[in-house]
C-alpha cells in the first residue's frame, strides 16, 4: 500500500536549514527483512535492473499498521517501508511463510524501488496478474496470490516487466485428459449399508441417510472436517481422481463447503497436517490450499458452481499438480503441497450447517477394482470426524 506523506516532506524540507532532518541516504533495514531485499536485488540484477539501497538509503522497519494492512510504502527520502509486525509474526508460524514474506516485500519494493502503483487485473484462469495487487479491493476479492511453484517465476518476471507474457498456467483451457481412470473406491449412500459413516445422532452432529446421500449435520460452530481413512493408502507418485458431489442448501452465501484430503499420519489430530482442499460457496465463489499454509492460496469467481444445487467438485492429481474442476468444467490448476502418503479423504462442513454428499469416487488411471462397503464389507476403512476452529482462515492483509 502506498501513502505519500506530503506534509512531513514539507514540513522537513522547510525547517531543512534549522534542524537536523532526516539523511536522505539513511540506510536502515530490520535484519528480518534483509534476505529479502538481498533476493529482490538479485532478481533485478538478472533482469538488468542495479539498485544500491545501501548507498541510495532505504528504511524498512516494523509497525503496527491499522486497517489490515500488512505493508505501507512512504514516498519519502529515503523510501520508508513499513511492515505489520503483527501479520508478518502471524504467517512466520505457517508453511509458505518465506514465500509469504517475500511476496509482501517484494510487492513494498515494487512500490519503492521499481516506482510501481497497485495493479489489479486478472489473467483468463482468474489468478491476479500481478504481484502489485492491493489498495481497493475488486469485488470485495481477497488479496490472497497463489505465489508458489511455476506462478513465482512469472510474478517476479511481471514485477519488473509489466509487459511480461501471459504465462501458460493461467489459460483456462483443460490442459490434462481426464479419460481412461477407473475408481478403486466408490460409495454412493443409496443405502444404510452404503453409508460408510456410522449413522446417528450425536452431541456435535447427525449423520443420516435418506433419497440416495449422506447428510451431516453440524450442531457446533465450529468447522468439521469428515474423513475416512484408506485401508491401502496412494502413493504420493501415483496419479488419481477424488470426485464428490455436495449440496449445500441456499442460505449463508460465504459459508464454504467441499472436499479435503491428504496425509495424515495415525494419532495425528490433524491440526498442522498438510491436508488439501478445494471449497466452495453459494456466492459462486472457490478456494485452493493447503491447511499448513497460512490462508488458502487464491479466491476465484466460478459460474460453474450451482448456488444451492448439487455441485460435483473433482480433482485430478497428476505428477505433482492438482486440476480442479466443478460441475465437469476445468477451473484452476497449482503445485499440491502434500508430499507423503495420501491416506485421508473427505469433505468440510461450515459451522452449524448440514451439507449432503453423494457419489464419492477416488478413481486411479487405468482398471482398477472396485472396494466399497458394499463390495467387501472385510474392507477396513475408518471413518473419523475432527472439529477445527483453525479452518476459520483469515484473509491476506492489504499491502
Ligand atoms: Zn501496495
Amino acid at each position: 500500500m502506498m501513502n505519500s506523506k506530503y506534509l512531513l516532506l514539507l514540513i522537513c524540507s522547510g525547517f531543512l536549514f534549522f534542524t537536523s532532518c532526516k539523511d536522505p541516504k539513511e540506510y536502515n533495514v530490520n535484519s528480518s527483512f534483509t534476505e529479502y531485499l538481498q533476493r529482490f536485488e538479485a532478481e533485478g540484477a538478472k533482469r538488468g535492473h542495479t539498485f544500491d539501497p545501501q548507498t541510495n538509503g532505504l528504511i524498512i522497519e516494523f509497525a503496527n499498521l491499522k486497517d489490515n494492512t500488512a505493508g505501507l510504502t512512504h514516498y519519502e527520502k529515503p523510501i520508508r517501508i513499513e511492515i505489520d509486525k503483527t501479520y508478518w509474526n502471524d504467517i512466520s508460524n505457517s508453511a509458505g511463510a518465506d514465500l509469504m514474506k517475500e511476496d509482501l516485500i517484494f510487492h513494498e519494493l515494487g512500490h519503492g524501488l521499481l516506482n510501481r502503483d497497485h495493479l489489479n487485473s486478472t489473467l483468463p484462469n482468474g489468478d491476479w496478474k500481478s504481484i502489485m495487487c492491493g489498495g481497493t479491493k475488486v469485488n470485495d476479492r481477497s488479496w490472497n496470490i497463489n505465489y508458489r511453484g511455476v506462478r513465482r517465476n512469472y510474478y517476479v518476471d511481471e514485477l519488473f516487466n509489466e509487459s511480461t507474457p501471459a504465462p501458460s498456467f493461467g489459460k483456462l483451457v483443460n490442459p490434462i485428459d481426464t479419460t481412461g481412470y477407473s475408481s478403486f473406491v466408490a460409495f454412493n449412500f443409496d443405502t444404510p449399508s452404503q453409508s460408510g459413516w456410522t449413522l446417528g445422532d450425536s452431541t456435535n452432529y447427525t449423520i443420516s441417510q435418506g433419497n440416495g446421500k449422506l447428510s451431516f449435520r453440524s450442531k457446533v460452530n465450529e468447522v468439521y472436517l469428515v474423513f475416512m481413512r484408506l485401508p491401502s493408502p496412494i502413493s504420493i507418485l501415483t496419479d488419481f481422481s477424488y470426485e464428490l458431489t455436495l449440496n449445500f442448501p441456499l442460505g449463508d452465501l460465504t459459508k464454504q463447503y467441499g472436499v479435503v484430503f491428504g496425509p495424515v499420519p495415525p494419532g495425528s489430530s490433524g491440526n498442522n497436517d498438510p491436508i488439501e482442499y478445494l471449497t466452495i460457496n453459494n456466492n459462486q465463489k472457490m478456494y485452493m490450499g493447503n491447511r499448513s499454509w497460512y490462508s488458502y492460496f487464491t479466491e476465484l469467481t466460478e459460474s460453474s458452481v450451482i448456488p444451492g444445487g448439487n455441485n460435483k467438485l473433482k480433482v485430478f492429481k497428476v505428477g505433482q499438480i492438482l486440476y480442479y474442476y466443478i460441475n465437469g468444467v476445468y477451473c484452476y490448476s497449482s503445485e499440491m503441497e502434500a508430499k507423503s502418503t495420501l491416506n485421508e479423504f473427505g469433505f468440510l462442513v461450515p459451522p452449524l450447517a448440514t451439507v449432503s454428499i453423494d457419489n464419492l469416487r477416488i478413481s486411479k488411471k487405468g482398471s482398477a477394482a472396485v472396494v466399497s462397503a458394499k463390495v467387501n464389507q472385510n474392507i477396513q476403512f475408518e471413518f473419523r470426524m475432527q472439529k477445527t476452529d483453525q479452518f476459520i482462515i483469515p484473509n491476506i492483509k492489504n499491502q
